[in-house]
């Protein structure tokens, strides 16, 4: 919230209340999907594997918001569980767990133990992507506080960033909306660092771009 406010936008908090989707995606010009949990399994059509905290009631609502934001094209920022839960909405699916076997096996460190505003792995941004767009840059330094990731991209996604490891750091929707997920935290770096403040200065400015253009 302090981030958006501190871009210009305003921010509201959104109960997870499942009957009020549709009025919610009425209402606002934009939604971030915050970290949180994992998601259950079976919006995935998997068994748990080492599944930690599961909501439910959140679950449920977020994953009826994303379709619901996706079918009238308003901006989404996904942080951390919120790029989990928006692939899982739009078809894809995660790895429940890196310490299990992923791919060739090596991965680097995505659960640092160093502050939270700290980054501690590179992520390579793919050219073309909206976050290149956003960064103009092809290397960032993020902070790492996951132990899921995205497997299959959702249909529509593409990759926007990889870690060394391969772990896809973050996705968007192709075309040219602003439907954007990122697994690490700019929540927590957007203070002293740049480029995680400009995620959501983009963010507000994409909102507003979508509203004037629908008044228009
Ligand atoms: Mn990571």
């Amino acid at each position: 919230m302090e981030a958006v406010q501190a871009c210009g936008g305003v921010a509201l908090v959104l109960p997870a209340a499942q009957s009020a989707v549709r009025e919610y995606v009425e209402v606002v010009d934009a939604v971030v999907f915050t970290g949180g949990g994992d998601v259950d399994p079976l919006y995935f059509g998997e068994e748990p594997v080492s599944t930690q905290r599961v909501t439910p009631a959140r679950d449920a609502f977020e994953i009826s918001l994303v379709r619901e934001l996706l079918a009238a094209r308003k901006p989404i920022l996904g942080i951390c569980r919120g790029l989990q839960v928006l692939n899982i909405a739009a078809g894809g699916d995660i790895y429940q767990d890196l310490s299990l076997p992923v791919g060739n096996g090596f991965l680097i460190k995505h659960r640092q133990n160093a502050p939270g505003w700290y980054p501690t792995h590179w992520i390579e941004v793919h050219a073309g992507s909206l976050l290149a767009r956003i960064w103009g840059q092809a290397r960032v330094r993020v902070n790492s506080f996951h132990h899921q990731a995205v497997r299959s991209l959702a249909p529509g996604f593409k990759a926007a960033a990889v870690a060394s490891d391969g772990v896809v750091e973050a996705m968007e929707l192709e075309g040219d909306g602003f439907v954007l997920g990122v697994q690490w935290h700019p929540e927590l770096m957007w203070a002293k660092d740049t480029y995680q403040r400009q995620l959501f200065a983009s963010l507000v400015e994409a909102a507003e771009r979508r509203k004037t253009q629908v008044r228009s």
